[in-house]
């Protein structure tokens, strides 16, 4: 992942608001990094260019080999669907399907349907303790166990990026523990990983934690 010189400027009212102002950045393969700051700082912003959600106004985002800033809506959609797993504060798991449905869901909008996904959906609800939840629904889950849910469903279609927005943001300490130390896990096992987070613990698992401040990078901390 390289950003360079990347900017983005909202337009409310005549007023110009730059949530990015020159980020330059570069994220190794496997690496574990935190992003924080204050509120209106511009870390959502990061996140969603991250993403591809969103498109820089100016700078390069190179994603392994992929321009995307440079890619119209429907290019950036495959490589968001090919390459990138989403974690949100607030779960975003449907309240009528089952934890494995949910886990299963980026699949049911793939155009290249996989045969071994439900297979895989299985192992990686063991693999992080919920085999004995696969047919309840999110409403007989504790916090916890919905974040770890959801990041089963993010690493379904095997990302090489995984983000999240604030995953321990709505949780217990001891649900945080558990979502922690599930993230801890997957950097073990090479995962890239970028998360948005307030929680100094989780800062302190990452291998670098950036800060931002009025859209730039104020501080690198490794
Ligand atoms: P953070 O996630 O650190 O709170 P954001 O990335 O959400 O920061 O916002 C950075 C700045 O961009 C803020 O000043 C915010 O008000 C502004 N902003 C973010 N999204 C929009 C939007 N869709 N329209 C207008 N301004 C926005
Ligand atoms: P959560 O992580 O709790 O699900 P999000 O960070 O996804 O929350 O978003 C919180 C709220 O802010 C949502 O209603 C979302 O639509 C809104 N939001 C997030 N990013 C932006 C943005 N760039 N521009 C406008 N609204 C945004």
């Amino acid at each position: 992942i390289k950003l360079s010189q990347v900017r983005k400027t909202y337009k409310q009212g005549g007023n110009e608001i730059r949530a990015l102002d020159g980020i330059d950045l570069h994220i190794a393969t496997g690496e574990f990094v935190a992003i924080m700051g204050p509120s209106g700082s511009g870390k959502s912003t990061l996140l969603n260019v991250l993403g591809a959600l969103d498109k820089p106004d100016q700078g390069s985002y190179l994603l392994n080999q992929d321009e995307i800033s440079a890619m119209d809506d429907d290019a950036a959609s495959e490589v968001r669907n090919r390459n990138i797993g989403f974690v949100f504060q607030s779960f975003h798991l449907l309240p009528r399907l089952t934890v494995l449905e949910n886990v299963l869901l980026p699949q049911r909008y793939s155009k290249a349907p996989d045969a071994q996904a439900e297979s895989r959906a299985r192992q990686l609800l063991d693999r992080i303790g919920l085999g004995q939840r696969m047919d309840h629904r999110p409403g007989e889950l504790s916090g916890g166990q919905l974040q770890r849910a959801a990041i089963a469903r993010a690493l379904l279609n095997q990302p090489a990026l995984l983000l999240a927005d604030e995953p321990t943001g709505n949780l217990d300490s001891k649900s945080a523990a558990d979502v922690l130390s599930l993230l801890g896990e997957l950097h073990a096992g090479g995962q890239t990983l970028v998360l948005v987070t307030h929680d100094p613990a989780v800062a302190a698992k990452a291998q670098r934690t950036i800060h931002l401040a009025d859209g730039r990078v104020a501080e690198v901390v490794a």
